[in-house]
């Protein structure tokens, strides 16, 4: 088997349970790029296994722990336990994740269900290298119709990686229709953001339509997650969204859904708040769920500044008793981070605001505990209490 040594400081951090394994921390490889390795301690210990990588800033991503190594019956297993663990879950939904990457043990891996149609994502080299057998145990434990890969992040970059999408099995229809509790989305699984639709957020969707009432404002819409689930219940609402094709598909799904009166218009949230709070307009229920502003650490302070400023604005547009459903999917920026920035907003917007509920990713995106890039999206309900 192939080997890599690495510090006193990487054993010391797989030892406290972390998966990822920095440049820094290895001393010696004896390996080829994508190989599952041994993993060897400063004293010549067996500290576990490994997928290697010889192009990322993070080689070694671990498989498992101590003297066991990976070995042929491992990723079927673990990909069964995952599959199992979502089924016991019972969702009421025909589009979910089934595998969430080290949250599942199987780091760098995601494989999204959506209907009879699986979407798979290989993010490093020694997942990559085992798509082929994955592929085959998802054929053969889910029998999909076709199977995806979107493997077109620009992470894969990082890896030496070529971006591509291609049908790995059976057939990808151009569109797909997919349910979400009572809601149906119509998908392109080619071309749309992530591997297709915004599954993390489905369960919060749910939490919303517990408070959503009256006027509705949902910032950042895509193609109507929050919009077509809470419109049922709200007399008028408005979606916005910058992207012209995301815009479209919410009128579509608007039509099919029976809310034809969801108003989708293509423009910048930024602006959008700035125009409305000007123009003297109030809402009972916004949405706010824009897109990673910290991409990195670097970006930490300005992230934050933007969150402020679309929370603040989000805060002066709600009515008494509204709500508030605020999101942010960086996990650069931590549940105490965003806590932080809210209480600055209600301070600055001079809008006293509860939190009614905090949140995070559905269940089908698991937190791995000590691995706090697994906890990645923060979901705030607020009420405005007058
Ligand atoms: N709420 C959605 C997911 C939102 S993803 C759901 O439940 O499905 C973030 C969205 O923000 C993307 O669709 C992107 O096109 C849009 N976006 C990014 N920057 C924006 C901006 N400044 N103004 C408006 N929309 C923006």
């Amino acid at each position: 088997m192939a080997t890599v040594v690495v510090s006193a400081r990487g054993e010391q951090r797989i030892r406290g349970g972390h998966p990822w394994i920095y440049r820094a921390d290895v001393v010696d490889v004896d390996a080829r790029a994508g190989d599952i390795v041994q993993v060897i301690g400063p004293r010549q210990r067996t500290i576990g296994s490994a997928l290697f990588s010889d192009r990322s800033q993070i080689p070694l991503r671990m498989l498992t722990r101590g003297e066991t190594l990976a070995d042929a019956s491992l990723i079927r297993t673990r990909l069964e336990n995952a599959i199992r663990f979502r089924e016991s879950l019972a969702l009421d939904a025909n589009a979910y994740r089934l595998v969430h990457g080290e949250a599942d043990l199987l780091p760098s891996l995601v494989v999204d269900r959506y209907g009879d149609c699986l979407v798979v994502q290989t993010l490093s080299q020694g997942i990559d290298r085992l798509l082929p057998s994955i592929t085959a145990l998802l054929v053969e434990l889910l029998a999909p119709a076709g199977i995806l890969a979107r493997n077109d992040p620009k992470v894969r970059a990082l890896e030496g990686l070529e971006q591509t999408v291609e049908v790995l099995h059976g057939t990808i229809p151009d569109s797909v229709v997919v349910r979400e509790g009572p809601i149906e989305y119509d998908v392109d699984l080619r071309r749309g953001q992530k591997t297709g639709l915004f599954l993390d957020q489905r369960e919060n969707r749910e939490a919303a339509a517990r408070y959503a009432h009256g006027r509705l404002l949902d910032c950042f819409s895509y193609t109507g997650g929050f919009a077509l689930r809470l419109a049922r219940q709200c007399p008028e609402a408005e979606a916005i969204d910058i992207s012209a094709d995301a815009v479209a598909r919410i009128r579509a799904n608007a039509e099919r859904n029976g809310v034809p009166h969801v108003e989708a218009r293509e423009a910048n949230v930024f602006d959008e708040l700035r125009r409305l709070e000007r123009a003297g307009d109030r809402y009972d229920t916004i949405v706010l769920d824009p897109p990673a502003f910290a991409k990195n650490k670097a970006s930490i302070p300005n992230a934050l500044a933007g969150y402020k400023e679309i929370n603040l604005r989000a805060m002066r547009l709600l009515a008494p008793g509204g709500y508030l459903v605020t999101c942010s999917c960086s996990y650069n920026v931590n549940e105490a981070m965003f806590e932080d920035m809210l209480h600055e907003a209600s301070v600055d917007s001079h809008t006293p605001v509860t939190i009614v509920e905090k949140r995070m990713q559905g269940r089908d995106h698991p937190v791995l505990v000590g691995v706090p890039e697994t906890y990645y999206l923060k979901c705030f309900i607020l009420r405005r209490v007058e």
